[in-house]
């Protein structure tokens, strides 16, 4: 039989989650089940749900709203971003086996698969994928792996999902994108040739800063079904509460996107034409890199954005102390506008030198617009940079 929600639309099916799958009380909201274990209906016969290691009905119903979203066969929500992304590496590469990834993709998959390969897991490669030569090195080598992170942190680069899933087809890798930044809301990798998804669903999915979570979503029933072997053989899944509450973030996914994307581009355009400020870079300018990639590939630019003041280097903590609204604090996607340093704060794990070749330079803010009122964001940007 057809799936009459097969053909809804993305903030439909946020919105709707898991909503009316209650039989006993006919609850609309679904309800929270933090049993461990399920009764058997009798020798021999497990339900669906046996041990919550391995399963739950509280989690069951963010991954199939996620896999949904994205486009996937199936989905596995892991208890934090990082747990999910090292859960797919573990599942999948052997020590022969080579994962190639961004040279600037986010810090903490950065420390994961190096310290995995300096103990002999597995191998790694860092490559600039926007760099066509560096990439088809790299893909030469034959890697099991590419991970895919667009656009990157802190500067936004964009690279082109559909050109290096193809390449990374054609040596036989596994392509794996990060799509913690954009949302199935603004970015579907899968569609773009991906073979799976990763979300830190800390950050947009959740919205709500309250929660940490991450979901790998596949393609392909078959490697999802490996890979949950993996994750309760690890035990990698979130509690049941967690999942309760990432539900109901998710079910304003697509009108938070939609918000903060919009007073996103009015501070953009605010930071574009201060006088106090020397570069922002955003998808959406067309001397970002990748602007022409953002253009097909994402339906919009985001909400992440980041900025070098221009003139002394003391004015970035009189910037940062003068702020009123905008939170020094290194997380992203809430509902909350946050403003974060990456030198001091996201990236102070990599050196000084690995920074510059990776243009961060110890001028650069990074901001996570939020859904305050987008005047009363502008006036607190207005007043700290009259500061200065
Ligand atoms: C935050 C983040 C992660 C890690 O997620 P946690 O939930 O903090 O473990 C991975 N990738 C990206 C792009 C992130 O922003």
């Amino acid at each position: 039989m057809a799936n009459p929600t097969e053909s809804l639309n993305q903030g439909t099916i946020a919105v709707r989650g898991g909503l009316n799958t209650d039989e006993q009380y006919g609850s609309v909201i679904p309800v929270i089940t933090p049993s461990t274990c399920y009764r058997y209906h009798e020798f021999a016969t497990p339900r669906e749900f046996d041990y919550a290691r391995k399963s739950n009905p509280s989690r069951r119903l963010v991954e199939e709203t996620v896999a949904k979203l994205e486009g996937g066969a199936d989905a596995i929500l892991t208890n934090c971003g990082m747990s999910a992304i090292h859960l797919i590496s573990i599942s999948l590469l052997t020590p022969n086996d080579l994962v190639v990834a961004p040279h600037d993709c986010y810090g903490g998959s950065y420390r994961l698969f190096n310290s995995l390969s300096q103990r002999g897991y597995f191998k790694a490669k860092f490559v600039d994928q926007s760099d066509p030569v560096a990439l088809k090195e790299a893909l030469n080598l034959k890697p099991k792996l590419v991970l895919i992170e667009t656009p990157s942190n802190p500067l936004l680069r964009v690279v082109d999902i559909y050109e290096i899933a193809k390449q990374a087809h054609e040596v036989g890798a596994l392509v794996l994108v990060d799509n913690t930044f954009m949302t199935p809301i603004l970015q579907k990798p899968l569609a773009l040739g991906a073979d799976i998804v990763t979300h830190s669903c800390t950050k947009f999915l959740n919205g709500h800063s309250d929660l940490l979570a991450g979901i790998l979503v596949f393609k392909d029933q078959q490697l999802a079904t490996d890979v949950l072997w993996w994750a309760n053989n690890i035990g990698t899944l979130t509690s049941s509460f967690d999942s309760f509450l990432l539900l109901r973030g998710l079910r304003t996914l697509s009108a938070r996107i939609t918000l903060q994307q919009i007073n996103a581009q009015k501070v953009v355009e605010f930071l574009v034409n201060h006088p106090k400020i020397a570069n922002v870079y955003h998808p959406s300018l067309p001397l970002n890199h990748g602007h022409e990639i953002a253009k097909k590939q994402q339906k919009g630019f985001g909400s992440l954005l980041s900025f070098e003041l221009a003139g002394k280097a003391e004015a970035l903590p009189k910037f940062l102390k003068a702020l009123n609204i905008f939170t020094l604090a290194q997380s992203l996607g809430g509902v909350e506008s946050l403003i974060c340093h990456p030198a001091t704060m996201t990236h102070s794990g990599i050196t000084a030198e690995a920074r510059k070749t990776a243009g961060i330079s110890d001028q650069l803010l990074r901001i996570s617009v939020g859904l305050e009122d987008i005047s009363d964001l502008l006036n607190d940007l207005q007043q700290a940079l009259a500061v200065i």
